[in-house]
């Protein structure tokens, strides 16, 4: 069985946010690690993530995901901004380190017409530099829709990044909305689509899912996210995902345009769908 949750606010602290997943029925949680569309970060308080990860165990939750910001592009054009970018990644690294067991998630960038050769060995520098803090974070490339110049559109884009730098620590986050608008048909072919991540990046580097609908159609490389089974993916296709055998174990995260009570009834819908009936 996966771990279930969804996306929520860090910002009333982490024990407010896990006992909030706990009242929807999750045992896992996304959060920003700052404000997604800024760069400032709030102090950590050591003993609120201290209370956090006691409640976590009590519950048997499973690996949490801190979500890095929007707006940190490691493979930007200016060398400032993205000196700072890389910054903010090794700052993140450090603030997840205080959540024992928590995977650190980011969009891999847009090379802004730069290329993806040149893309692959910015980002790839500023994951070793952050890597070399040695804080054993697992840090996990998001699958991206492909829309503009986003890096991560194809498997191949995200095994480039892998293989240039060899860290046990670097995995892969499956985005569902954003590699069915990037092409990748798992409401036809999900065996076929698992069979191509295991063959070009390696099912070991899954390390977690985001589980949504999307509002528009196959290869669409628009990424808008939609309520499960109500969105073009459908809820079959979605439910055969959560209970895939490759996939269990893994902590499923919902991005859905939801309120706290439309999470609940997501996850509800998922954990009916793994259970054995
Ligand atoms: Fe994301
Ligand atoms: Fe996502
Ligand atoms: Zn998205």
């Amino acid at each position: 069985m996966p771990y279930f949750g969804c996306h929520l606010s860090a910002a009333g602290g982490y024990r407010a946010m896990v006992n909030t997943a706990i009242s929807i029925g999750a045992d896992t949680v996304q959060f920003f690690t700052r404000n997604p569309r800024g760069s400032r970060a709030k102090a950590i308080d050591p003993a609120d993530a201290q209370a956090a990860v006691e409640i976590m165990s009590a519950h048997s939750f499973g690996p949490v995901v801190a979500h890095g910001p929007y707006t940190m592009n490691l493979c930007t054009k200016d060398p400032e901004a993205r000196a700072f970018a890389a910054q903010v990644l090794a700052e993140d690294l450090r603030r997840a380190s205080l959540l024992p067991g928590c995977l650190y998630n980011f969009h891999p960038g847009s090379h802004v017409g730069q290329g993806l050769s040149t893309a692959v060995c910015q980002i790839a520098q500023a994951l070793e530099a952050a890597l070399a803090q040695d804080l054993a974070v697992p840090v996990l490339l998001e699958t991206m829709a492909g829309k503009g110049t986003e890096v991560g559109g194809r498997f191949e884009e995200l095994a480039q990044i892998l293989a240039a730098v060899p860290s046990p620590l670097l995995g892969v986050c499956l985005d569902t909305c954003h590699i069915w608008d990037g092409g990748y048909d798992l409401a036809e072919n999900l065996s076929g689509v698992l069979e191509e991540f295991d063959r070009v990046i390696g099912l070991p580097r899954l390390k977690a899912i985001h589980i949504n609908d999307s509002k528009h159609s196959l290869f669409s490389k628009k990424d808008r996210h939609a309520c499960l089974g109500h969105g073009e993916i459908g809820l079959a296709a979605l439910t055969a995902l959560a209970r895939h055998p490759a996939l269990s174990g893994l902590p499923m995260i919902l991005e859905t345009p939801n309120d706290l009570s439309g999470y609940a009834r997501e996850i509800a819908v998922l954990r009916g769908a793994c259970s054995p009936s």
